[in-house]
Protein backbone atom coordinates (compact mmCIF):
# COMPACT_ATOMS: atom_id res chain seq x y z
CA UNK A 1 0.00 0.00 0.00
CA UNK A 2 1.26 3.08 -0.90
CA UNK A 3 0.08 6.53 0.84
CA UNK A 4 -0.28 9.66 -1.20
CA UNK A 5 1.22 12.30 1.40
CA UNK A 6 0.58 15.29 -1.27
CA UNK A 7 -2.46 16.70 0.33
CA UNK A 8 -0.76 16.69 4.22
CA UNK A 9 2.63 18.05 2.79
CA UNK A 10 1.09 21.87 1.56
CA UNK A 11 -1.40 22.14 4.61
CA UNK A 12 0.72 23.39 7.46
CA UNK A 13 -1.23 21.98 11.06
CA UNK A 14 -3.33 19.47 9.49
CA UNK A 15 -3.69 15.75 11.36
CA UNK A 16 -4.39 12.58 9.37
CA UNK A 17 -4.92 9.21 10.40
CA UNK A 18 -4.61 5.63 8.04
CA UNK A 19 -5.82 2.50 8.98
CA UNK A 20 -3.28 -0.66 8.37
CA UNK A 21 -5.00 -3.80 7.33
CA UNK A 22 -2.37 -5.47 5.08
CA UNK A 23 -0.70 -8.52 4.10
CA UNK A 24 3.09 -9.34 5.20
CA UNK A 25 5.09 -7.51 3.17
CA UNK A 26 6.74 -10.32 0.89
CA UNK A 27 10.28 -8.88 1.46
CA UNK A 28 10.33 -9.19 5.21
CA UNK A 29 11.46 -12.90 5.89
CA UNK A 30 8.88 -13.53 7.86
CA UNK A 31 5.62 -15.50 7.68
CA UNK A 32 2.77 -13.99 8.96
CA UNK A 33 -0.58 -15.98 10.22
CA UNK A 34 -3.27 -12.85 9.89
CA UNK A 35 -2.74 -9.36 8.34
CA UNK A 36 -0.72 -6.93 9.93
CA UNK A 37 -3.26 -4.64 11.54
CA UNK A 38 -2.56 -0.78 12.73
CA UNK A 39 -2.84 2.94 12.98
CA UNK A 40 -0.28 5.74 11.72
CA UNK A 41 -1.28 9.42 12.58
CA UNK A 42 0.21 12.07 10.21
CA UNK A 43 0.60 15.60 11.31
CA UNK A 44 2.22 18.75 9.56
CA UNK A 45 3.79 20.74 11.91
CA UNK A 46 5.07 23.02 9.31
CA UNK A 47 8.64 22.15 8.69
CA UNK A 48 8.33 18.39 9.75
CA UNK A 49 5.43 15.79 8.32
CA UNK A 50 5.79 13.62 11.84
CA UNK A 51 4.26 10.03 11.95
CA UNK A 52 3.13 8.48 15.17
CA UNK A 53 1.11 4.98 15.23
CA UNK A 54 1.94 1.16 15.68
CA UNK A 55 1.14 -1.98 13.64
CA UNK A 56 0.44 -6.01 15.24
CA UNK A 57 0.78 -8.88 13.24
CA UNK A 58 0.83 -12.60 14.38
CA UNK A 59 3.98 -14.04 13.10
CA UNK A 60 5.65 -17.65 12.71
CA UNK A 61 8.91 -17.81 15.02
CA UNK A 62 11.02 -21.10 15.44
CA UNK A 63 11.73 -21.54 19.37
CA UNK A 64 15.37 -21.17 20.09
CA UNK A 65 15.20 -23.92 22.62
CA UNK A 66 12.75 -26.56 20.90
CA UNK A 67 12.95 -25.74 17.51
CA UNK A 68 9.47 -25.98 17.31
CA UNK A 69 7.07 -23.55 14.99
CA UNK A 70 5.06 -21.21 17.04
CA UNK A 71 2.67 -17.80 16.33
CA UNK A 72 3.42 -14.83 18.53
CA UNK A 73 1.95 -11.64 18.44
CA UNK A 74 4.23 -8.90 17.06
CA UNK A 75 3.81 -5.21 18.15
CA UNK A 76 5.87 -2.45 17.09
CA UNK A 77 5.40 1.21 18.01
CA UNK A 78 6.14 2.95 14.90
CA UNK A 79 7.54 7.47 14.97
CA UNK A 80 9.03 8.62 11.78
CA UNK A 81 9.79 12.02 10.83
CA UNK A 82 10.21 13.53 7.21
CA UNK A 83 11.09 16.93 6.01
CA UNK A 84 8.79 19.32 4.37
CA UNK A 85 10.08 21.05 1.52
CA UNK A 86 8.66 23.40 -0.94
CA UNK A 87 9.90 22.71 -4.57
CA UNK A 88 8.24 25.27 -6.48
CA UNK A 89 4.70 25.57 -6.01
CA UNK A 90 4.22 22.08 -4.28
CA UNK A 91 5.53 20.60 -0.72
CA UNK A 92 8.10 17.94 -0.94
CA UNK A 93 7.90 14.80 1.83
CA UNK A 94 11.85 14.48 2.12
CA UNK A 95 14.04 11.70 4.83
CA UNK A 96 15.61 13.85 7.71
CA UNK A 97 18.83 12.58 6.70
CA UNK A 98 19.61 11.71 3.20
CA UNK A 99 21.37 8.21 4.30
CA UNK A 100 19.05 7.39 6.46
CA UNK A 101 16.77 4.30 6.16
CA UNK A 102 13.97 6.69 5.80
CA UNK A 103 14.96 7.25 1.70
CA UNK A 104 13.05 3.86 1.83
CA UNK A 105 10.32 5.27 2.98
CA UNK A 106 9.11 8.23 1.00
CA UNK A 107 9.12 8.93 -2.76
CA UNK A 108 7.57 11.67 -4.79
CA UNK A 109 5.27 12.31 -1.69
CA UNK A 110 4.19 8.53 -1.51
CA UNK A 111 4.86 6.65 1.34
CA UNK A 112 5.57 3.41 1.29
CA UNK A 113 3.40 1.47 4.07
CA UNK A 114 4.98 -2.02 3.14
CA UNK A 115 8.48 -0.74 4.10
CA UNK A 116 7.18 1.12 7.24
CA UNK A 117 5.79 -2.03 8.26
CA UNK A 118 8.93 -4.30 7.57
CA UNK A 119 11.26 -2.17 8.84
CA UNK A 120 9.27 -1.43 12.46
CA UNK A 121 8.47 -5.01 12.42
CA UNK A 122 12.27 -6.51 12.04
CA UNK A 123 13.38 -3.58 15.29
CA UNK A 124 11.00 -5.71 17.40
CA UNK A 125 11.73 -9.42 16.45
CA UNK A 126 13.39 -11.22 19.12
CA UNK A 127 16.43 -12.48 18.87
CA UNK A 128 15.99 -15.74 20.47
CA UNK A 129 12.57 -16.23 20.85
CA UNK A 130 10.82 -18.65 23.19
CA UNK A 131 8.04 -20.85 22.46
CA UNK A 132 7.26 -20.54 26.48
CA UNK A 133 9.45 -19.33 29.30
CA UNK A 134 9.98 -22.49 30.81
CA UNK A 135 10.10 -24.43 27.13
CA UNK A 136 12.34 -27.65 28.42
CA UNK A 137 14.32 -27.45 25.19
CA UNK A 138 15.76 -30.42 22.81
CA UNK A 139 17.85 -33.08 24.88
CA UNK A 140 21.17 -32.58 23.89
CA UNK A 141 22.06 -36.43 23.49
CA UNK A 142 19.19 -37.87 21.88
CA UNK A 143 17.75 -34.64 20.63
CA UNK A 144 14.18 -35.41 22.09
CA UNK A 145 11.87 -32.79 22.70
CA UNK A 146 11.54 -32.46 26.27
CA UNK A 147 7.88 -30.61 26.55
CA UNK A 148 6.31 -33.64 25.25
CA UNK A 149 8.60 -36.33 25.84
CA UNK A 150 11.11 -37.92 28.66
CA UNK A 151 14.13 -40.07 27.40
CA UNK A 152 15.95 -41.84 29.30
CA UNK A 153 19.49 -40.12 28.43
CA UNK A 154 21.43 -39.17 32.15
CA UNK A 155 22.09 -35.00 31.97
CA UNK A 156 24.59 -34.00 30.94
CA UNK A 157 28.40 -32.98 32.03
CA UNK A 158 27.84 -29.35 33.59
CA UNK A 159 31.27 -27.55 31.93
CA UNK A 160 32.20 -25.81 35.28
CA UNK A 161 35.95 -24.12 36.61
CA UNK A 162 35.57 -27.36 39.15
CA UNK A 163 35.66 -29.38 36.36
CA UNK A 164 38.15 -28.26 34.51
CA UNK A 165 40.43 -28.27 37.78
CA UNK A 166 39.62 -31.84 38.67
CA UNK A 167 40.89 -32.44 34.56
CA UNK A 168 43.89 -31.03 35.76
CA UNK A 169 44.39 -32.98 39.14
CA UNK A 170 43.44 -36.50 37.19
CA UNK A 171 46.38 -35.16 34.48
CA UNK A 172 48.87 -35.05 37.45
CA UNK A 173 47.97 -38.22 39.15
CA UNK A 174 48.95 -39.64 35.76
CA UNK A 175 52.49 -37.76 35.36
ZN1 LIG B 1 10.29 -24.23 22.75
ZN1 LIG C 1 17.85 -37.80 25.51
Amino acid sequence: MKLDLTEIAKTIGMHAEATIDEPCPPDMGLECESNVHGKVKLTNTGTLLVLSGEVIADVKLECGRCLVDFAAPLKAEIEEQFRLEHVGDAVGVFPLEEEDENTLLVNNNLLDVDELIRQNLLLVLPIRPLCDEDCAGLCPTCGENLNTAKCECPPPKVDSPFSVLADLLDDETEA
